[in-house]
């Protein structure tokens, strides 16, 4: 926690599981976490590491069956939101708690206007007049960064530009003054100038609406701008969090350092990245008693392979799992 002021969100050893016909596979497996207001949290780790389910978990989208929460604490604003009815988390996430997925269950509706779809959100959360939402409708349009906002309000959404609905997406997000915005990877589909752009804005919405935001991406190199505290994700497991200072400065997990090598040059083009760590995140039959990482790690020894690390601290605002210690390049020697 970067300060003592109480945290809008705080997840606590989050579990899920997915019943399937093979068995139980574990998603997430013991998430912590919290988020402040005004404060921009990023979410990495490469695809499967848990990172959707996770925040599906705590916006109540989980499809149940075949998803369940097996155990842990999910409190907003200081208050247990798991077990909840439906209503009361459909309030939570039209009035609180804003998200902007990739997902195309949740993307832009073909057959009505943009206006339409940032106003009827706006009057069933607000209960504000049509006209009145209509007027919010447009603040946000030019919010966003859309030039022309009020007659755009009228177009349909294939007469706007891949970046300029993912700016749309977020205008909705943001439409009910959510005081937490979660967005799951929305600008993968974007190309690198169009990111830029997205990022930008939100980095200024956060700082003009002071909301929290968890941003996720499987591409470490796009928080490294944007982001106060990194979160590294694998096999449903935070392996690593901190500053972005941290993170990047004086990364202490061999998976994150792997992905910072992904990165050659953080300005570069995204062709000269290298291809990727070899191997791949496990699929969890069972919740992990040896290092997840284990099997892929570059200082992997004895004890991985028989105990699950924890979470340690290493330095202010800065924590791991790992028993390889890279301050004294030797194992670590706690427990
Ligand atoms: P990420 O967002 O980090 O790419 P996800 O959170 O989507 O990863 O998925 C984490 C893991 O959860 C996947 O590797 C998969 O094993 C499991 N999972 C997700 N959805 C399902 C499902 N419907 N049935 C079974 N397992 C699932
Ligand atoms: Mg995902």
């Amino acid at each position: 926690m970067l300060d003592g002021s109480d945290p809008i969100l705080q997840v606590s050893d989050l579990k899920t599981v997915f019943a399937t016909r093979d068995g139980d596979v574990h998603a997430v497996n013991g998430v912590t976490f919290s988020i402040q207001a005004g404060e921009l949290l990023g979410v990495v780790g490469e695809s499967g590491s848990g990172k959707s389910v996770t925040m599906m978990a705590l916006m109540g989208l989980l499809p149940s069956p075949p998803a369940k929460i097996a155990g842990g604490s999910i409190l907003y604003q200081g208050r247990e939101v798991r077990g909840r009815s439906a209503k009361e988390m459909r309030r939570l996430r039209g009035g609180e708690i804003g998200f902007v997925f990739q997902d195309p269950m949740t993307s832009l509706n073909p057959v009505f206007t943009v206006g339409y779809q940032i106003v009827e959100p706006i009057r069933k959360h607000l209960g504000l007049s049509k006209r009145a939402a209509r007027a919010r409708a447009a603040d946000l349009l030019d919010l966003v960064g859309i030039p022309d906002a009020r007659r755009r309000l009228d177009d349909f959404p294939h007469q706007f530009s891949g970046g300029m609905r993912q700016r749309v997406m977020i205008a909705i997000a943001l439409s009910c003054d959510p005081k937490v915005l979660i967005a799951d990877e929305p600008t993968t589909a974007l190309d690198v100038t169009i990111q830029a752009q997205i990022l930008e804005i939100v980095r200024d919405l956060r700082e003009k609406l002071g909301m929290g935001i968890i941003w996720i991406t499987h591409d470490l190199g796009l928080v490294a701008g944007i982001a106060d505290r990194v979160m590294v994700m694998y096999a449903g497991h935070v392996v690593e969090h901190g500053t972005v200072e941290r993170i990047f400065r004086a990364p202490q997990h061999p998976y994150t350092r792997a992905l910072l090598g992904t990165i050659p040059n953080l300005t570069g083009p995204r062709a000269e990245r290298l291809a990727s760590i070899e191997g791949q995140p496990p699929i969890l039959m069972e919740e992990p008693r040896s290092c997840p990482f284990a099997p892929r790690c570059s200082h992997v020894f004895n004890r991985c392979r028989v105990e699950n690390p924890s979470r340690r601290f290493v330095a202010d605002g800065h924590d791991v799992a790992c028993w390889w210690d890279f301050r004294t390049d030797e194992a670590y020697r706690g427990g």
